[in-house]
C-alpha cells in the first residue's frame, strides 16, 4: 500500500530528507550536509553533483531509517534554497559550472547597475528590490563572462535553473520550475508570466528559461533508475514559501517567523500581491488550482548569530540556550540597547554600511543586562519588519507562528508576543519547511483535500499571549538604530 511520502528540503548548508504517513507524522528522516565553496571573497558556489547525490543519498537514507520501500511511497514534496542558479547543456543535462549560490555577491555590479538604472519599474513588475540575492544578474553575470556560451544559450542548448529546476531535471528529466521559485528570478512578474521586458533589457535569452508550473499537481515523475520505481512529484515550494505552508498561513494577515542564524518573515497577503513601502519584498507564496496566493516577506540578517557571538565571540554563555536563564535574571535591561548591524542591517533599512553597537552602558551593567539586550534586538527587529507589514497591510497580523532554533527560547517568544501585542504560536514540529513540501505533496495526492485540513494535522506546542509592554524599551531600540545607520 502506498501510504507514506517522501519531503525533500534542499537547504543552504544541507539536505533534509523526511519520511512521513497519511497523518503527516514522522516515520524516518535523513540529513547531509552539502560543502561549500568560497572561491574568491563574497563568492559563494555549490557543486550541483553534491547538491544531488545529497537529494538521492538522502532519499535512499531516510527510506530505510523509516522501515519503507520506494513502492510504498505516494509521491514526493520538495522544497529548496531560493534563487540560487545553475546552467547546463540541455541535451546531456551535464552542469556547466559550479550553481552560484543566493549568498554569493559576485554579480553586485550587475545589480546596482540596473537598481540605479531601473530599480522602481523592476519592483513594479516582480516586487523585488534588484540585487546580487536574485538569479536575474547570476545569468547576466554567467553569460557575460562565458562568452563560449552566448550563442548555445540563444539556440536553446543550455537550461538555466534554480533548485528544484535542477532536481526536477535530474529526478524526472523535465525541464520544469514552480513558481514561488521562478517569482525570487526577477525575471518573472507578479502576474504569473517570465516578463519579456526585463528578458530583453537584462540581454538573457529566454531559450534558457523552464517552463513554470504551479506548486501543487503531477509535477514530474522520478524516472524508476533512481529510487527502484517511478514516483510522482506533487508538490514544490521555494523555502519560506513552504514554510508559511506548513505553518498553515492561508489567511491575509497570518504570518510566520523563522528563527535561524537570521530571521525570515512572511506574511500571508491572500489573491493580490501588496507592493511594499517599506522596502519589503512582494513574491508569488504558491499557485494552486489555477490560483495565485501572494506574500509580503522581511528579512533580518542577525538574529541567533548575535547570540552565537555572545558564546564564541564574548565568551558570555556556554551555550546559546542559557541566554533564556540569563534574561529572566534581571527585570530589565536597564536601559541596555544592542543593534546587532554585524553585516550591515537587512529590511525595513538595508543599510550594508550601519554596524553593530551597544549602546546605554553604565557601570551598573552586567553580564545579565547585555544577554537581554541581545535577545531583545532580536525581537525589536522583528517588530520593526512585523510594523512594516502592518503599515503596507493596512491592518495588524493576526498572529505570528514561529519556528527555527531560536523559537525555542520561551522568554524570547514571550517578549516577542508583548512587543507586537500579538499572540506568536510555537508548533510542536518546528521544522515548517520539510513539513509545508509534505504539506503540498499530501494537498497533490488528496490526502488534503483543501489547504485548510493542515490546520487540524499540525500541533501546537505553546501560545505566548501578549502581556503589557513597556513603550520605552521600543522607543530606545529606535533610537539606537539611528545612531548605527551608515556608521562606515
Ligand atoms: P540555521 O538554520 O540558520 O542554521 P537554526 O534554526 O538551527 O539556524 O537555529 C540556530 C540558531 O539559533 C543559532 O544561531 C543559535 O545561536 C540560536 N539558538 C538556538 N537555541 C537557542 C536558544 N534556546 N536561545 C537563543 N538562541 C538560540
Amino acid at each position: 500500500m502506498k501510504d507514506a511520502l517522501i519531503a525533500i528540503d534542499q537547504g543552504t548548508t544541507g539536505t533534509t530528507v523526511l519520511v512521513l504517513d497519511r497523518q503527516l507524522r514522522l516515520l524516518g528522516r535523513s540529513y547531509r550536509e552539502i560543502p561549500q565553496h568560497y572561491p574568491q571573497p563574497g563568492w559563494v558556489s555549490h557543486d550541483p553533483e553534491s547538491i544531488w547525490s545529497s537529494v538521492l543519498d538522502g532519499c535512499r537514507e531516510a527510506l530505510e531509517n523509516a522501515n519503507r520501500e520506494a513502492s510504498q511511497v505516494a509521491g514526493i514534496g520538495l522544497t529548496n534554497q531560493r534563487e540560487t542558479s545553475l546552467f547546463w547543456e540541455r541535451s546531456s543535462g551535464r552542469p556547466l559550472g559550479p550553481a552560484i549560490v543566493w549568498q554569493c555577491r559576485r554579480s553586485a555590479e550587475i545589480a546596482e547597475r540596473w537598481r540605479n538604472e531601473n530599480g522602481d519599474d523592476i519592483y513594479q513588475r516582480t516586487g523585488l528590490v534588484a540585487d546580487a540575492y536574485f538569479s536575474a544578474s547570476k545569468i547576466a553575470w554567467w553569460l557575460e563572462n562565458h562568452p563560449e556560451h552566448r550563442e548555445a544559450a540563444r539556440n536553446g542548448e543550455i537550461a538555466f535553473g534554480t533548485v528544484d529546476c535542477f532536481l526536477l531535471q535530474r529526478l524526472c528529466g523535465v525541464h520544469r520550475m514552480e513558481i514561488s521559485n521562478a517569482s525570487r528570478t526577477m525575471l518573472f512578474n507578479l502576474k504569473g508570466h517570465w516578463d519579456e521586458t526585463l528578458l530583453d533589457r537584462f540581454g538573457i535569452p529566454a531559450a534558457i528559461l523552464p517552463e513554470v508550473v504551479e506548486s501543487v499537481g503531477h509535477l514530474g515523475t522520478v524516472k524508476a533508475e533512481w529510487l527502484g520505481c517511478e514516483i510522482p512529484v506533487m508538490g514544490i515550494a521555494g523555502d519560506q514559501q513552504a514554510a508559511l505552508f506548513g505553518q498553515a498561513c492561508f489567511q491575509p494577515g497570518e504570518g510566520k517567523n523563522t528563527y535561524g542564524t537570521g530571521c525570515f518573515l512572511m506574511m500571508q497577503c491572500g489573491d493580490r500581491p501588496v507592493l511594499s513601502k517599506h522596502k519589503l519584498l512582494s513574491t508569488i507564496a504558491w499557485k494552486i488550482g489555477g490560483k495565485i496566493s501572494y506574500g509580503l516577506e522581511g528579512s533580518v540578517f542577525s538574529a541567533g548569530s548575535a547570540v552565537q557571538w555572545l558564546r564564541d565571540g564574548l565568551g558570555l554563555l556556554m551555550k546559546a540556550s542559557e541566554s533564556e536563564e540569563m534574561a529572566r535574571q534581571v527585570e530589565s535591561s536597564e536601559g541596555v540597547v544592542f543593534v546587532p548591524a554585524f553585516t550591515g542591517l537587512g529590511a525595513p533599512y538595508w543599510d550594508s554600511q550601519a554596524r553593530g553597537a551597544l549602546f546605554g552602558v553604565t557601570r551598573g551593567s552586567g553580564r545579565a543586562h547585555v544577554v537581554r539586550a541581545v535577545l531583545e534586538s532580536v525581537a525589536f527587529q522583528v517588530r520593526d519588519v512585523v510594523e512594516a507589514m502592518a503599515s503596507d497591510l493596512g491592518s495588524r497580523p493576526v498572529r505570528l507562528k514561529v519556528d527555527g532554533g531560536m523559537s525555542a527560547n520561551n522568554w524570547l517568544m514571550q517578549f516577542q508576543a508583548d512587543q507586537l501585542g500579538v499572540t506568536v504560536e510555537r508548533p510542536k514540529v518546528v521544522e515548517s519547511t520539510a513539513f509545508g513540501a509534505a504539506a503540498l505533496a499530501a494537498l497533490g495526492l488528496g490526502w488534503l483535500s483543501r489547504p485548510e485540513e493542515l490546520l487540524s494535522l499540525r500541533e501546537v506546542d505553546r501560545e505566548f499571549a501578549p502581556q503589557t509592554c513597556d513603550p520605552a524599551g521600543y522607543a530606545l531600540w529606535k533610537r539606537a538604530v539611528e545612531r548605527s545607520l551608515a556608521w562606515l
